[in-house]
C-alpha cells in the first residue's frame, strides 16, 4: 500500500476531454493515457510496439474509457515538473443528463476536443453550453489536422461566431491534411516536428520561412490576450521588450481560468501529433484544485458555509459516480473538496444521515489500480466500502459539522446590465 507523498495540489490538474461523438474524445483520451502511462513507468523497458500493443489491448477490454476517473502523471516538457492529472469521464452523449452534470460538477477544467475539417458543430455547442453553465475553464484541441478539409481557422472562427468565445491561437500548422507535420508554438516562438506517427520523435527546429510573418502576427495578437491579465506585458511589449515566458503563460493562465479567454491547440490524435504539447497546455492553463471557488455548503439549520481546499480542513467530499467491479464490489467515485478522507475511517453520509465505513481506497490508472491511505482536498478516487452512499450523496468526517454540498445545479451568473 502507498502513501501519498510529494504532490502538491498546485500540480494538480482534474479535467474533463469534452467533445460530441465523433470528434475524436476517445482516440484523445488513449494517447493521453498513452504519453502519460509512459511517464509513470518511466525506467522500465516500455517503448515503441510493446507500448502500442498495450494500448490496443486496454482498447479490446474497454478499461481507458470505462473507469470513472483516470489517475495519470505527466512531466511538462518546458519545465520538466511532474503534474498528476485526474481524467474524469465525460458522458459522450449530448442530451443533458444528469449524469453530465454531476462529471461536470467535480472537474476544474476541460479540453473541448473538435473535428477540425468541421469546426464547431451544432453538437459540439451543446457540450459547450454545459461547460459554460458549470464554470469549467477550457482549452481547445482542434483534432483532425490530417485529414481531408481540416481547417484550424475554420475551428477558431466558428468558436468565435457561433460560440462567442475568444479564442487564442496557441499554435500554427506546419503542412496541412496528410501533409500536416508539425506546428509552430506561438507563444515561444519555436518549431516542433513529429518525426513518426508514435509521437515519440519530436524535433524543435527553426520557425518555417514561410510561417515566420503569420508566427509573429499571431506573437502579437497573444500578446494583446495576455496583456489584458498583466499590465507589465503591454508596457513590455510597446517599448520594444520581449515579456518573458513565464510572463505570458501566467496571463493567459489568469484570462482562461476567469473563462474569458481560450487558448487553441491544434493536432491530430489519430496521427499522434500534438497530444504531448496539449497536456503542457492542461498544465500551463487550465486550474488547479487552489485555483477553483471554494464548494459551498448548507448546515441543518439552513446556515450557508464554504470549505476551501484545505487538507486540513474539515472533511467534506462529493460521490459522483457508482460503479460495480468484478474484484472488489462496489466502488464508489468521489471528490474531495475539504480536508483528507483515510482508509479505515468512519463518515457520515448527511445526505442519507448515516454513517459508513472506508473500507479502502483506490486510484485507477490506465493500466493497474493503486491502492492509497488517502485522499486529500482536490483528489478524486474511488472508497471500497459504502454501502448506502449513492451519487450525488455527500460525506463528512464522523463528528464533523453535518453538511450537506450544495445541489447539483449551479446559479446562472448574474448579468450586470
Ligand atoms: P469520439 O466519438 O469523440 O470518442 O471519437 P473517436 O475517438 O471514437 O473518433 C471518431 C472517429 O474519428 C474514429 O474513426 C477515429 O479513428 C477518427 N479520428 C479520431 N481522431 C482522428 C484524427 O486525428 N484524424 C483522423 N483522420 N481521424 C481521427
Amino acid at each position: 500500500m502507498s502513501v501519498k507523498t510529494g504532490f502538491d495540489l498546485k500540480l494538480f490538474r482534474n479535467i474533463g476531454i469534452a467533445a460530441h461523438i465523433d470528434a475524436g474524445k476517445t482516440t484523445t483520451t488513449e494517447r493521453i493515457l498513452y504519453y502519460t502511462g509512459r511517464i509513470h513507468k518511466i525506467g522500465e523497458v516500455h517503448e515503441g510496439a510493446a507500448t502500442m500493443d498495450w494500448m490496443e489491448q486496454e482498447r479490446e477490454r474497454g478499461i481507458t474509457i470505462t473507469a470513472a476517473v483516470t489517475t495519470a502523471n505527466w512531466k511538462h516538457s518546458g519545465t520538466g515538473i511532474e503534474h498528476r492529472i485526474n481524467i474524469i469521464d465525460t458522458p459522450g452523449h449530448v442530451d443533458f443528463t444528469i449524469e453530465v452534470e454531476r462529471s461536470m460538477r467535480v472537474l476544474d477544467g476541460a479540453v473541448a476536443v473538435f473535428d477540425a475539417s468541421q469546426g464547431v458543430e451544432p453538437q459540439s455547442e451543446t457540450v459547450w453550453r454545459q461547460a459554460d453553465k458549470y464554470r469549467v475553464p477550457r482549452i481547445a484541441f482542434a483534432n483532425k489536422m490530417d485529414k481531408t478539409g481540416a481547417d484550424l481557422w475554420l475551428v477558431v472562427n466558428t468558436m468565435k461566431e457561433r460560440l462567442g468565445a475568444r479564442p487564442v491561437v496557441m499554435q500554427l500548422p506546419i503542412g496541412r491534411e496528410d501533409t500536416f507535420k508539425g506546428i509552430v508554438d506561438v507563444l515561444r516562438q519555436k518549431a516542433y516536428i513529429y518525426g513518426n506517427d508514435l509521437g515519440t520523435d519530436i524535433k524543435v527546429v527553426e520557425i518555417p520561412e514561410e510561417l515566420k510573418a503569420q508566427a509573429a502576427e499571431y506573437y502579437e495578437k497573444l500578446v494583446e490576450a495576455a496583456a489584458d491579465y498583466d499590465e507589465n506585458i503591454m508596457m513590455k511589449f510597446l517599448e520594444g521588450e520581449k515579456p518573458t515566458e513565464e510572463e505570458l503563460v501566467r496571463a493567459i493562465r489568469k484570462g482562461t481560468i476567469a473563462m474569458e479567454i481560450f487558448p487553441v491547440f491544434l493536432g491530430s490524435a489519430l496521427k499522434n501529433k500534438g497530444v504531448q504539447l496539449l497536456l503542457d497546455g492542461v498544465v500551463d492553463y487550465l486550474p488547479s484544485p487552489l485555483d477553483i471557488p471554494p464548494i459551498r455548503g448548507k448546515t441543518e439549520n439552513g446556515e450557508e458555509v464554504e470549505r476551501p481546499a484545505d487538507p486540513n480542513g474539515p472533511l467534506a467530499a462529493l460521490a459522483f459516480k457508482i460503479m460495480a467491479d468484478p474484484y472488489v464490489g462496489r466502488l464508489t467515485f468521489v471528490r474531495v473538496y475539504s480536508g483528507t478522507l483515510r482508509s479505515g475511517s468512519y463518515v457520515q453520509n448527511t445526505t442519507k444521515g448515516k454513517k459508513e465505513r472506508v473500507a479502502r481506497l483506490l486510484q485507477m490508472h490506465a493500466n493497474h489500480r493503486e491502492e492509497v491511505e488517502e485522499l486529500r482536498a482536490g483528489e478524486l478516487g474511488a472508497v471500497v466500502g459504502l454501502k448506502e452512499t449513492i451519487t450525488g450523496d455527500s460525506l463528512v468526517g464522523d463528528g464533523d459539522e453535518a453538511i450537506i454540498l450544495e445541489s447539483i445545479e449551479v446559479p446562472e451568473p448574474v448579468i450586470d446590465l
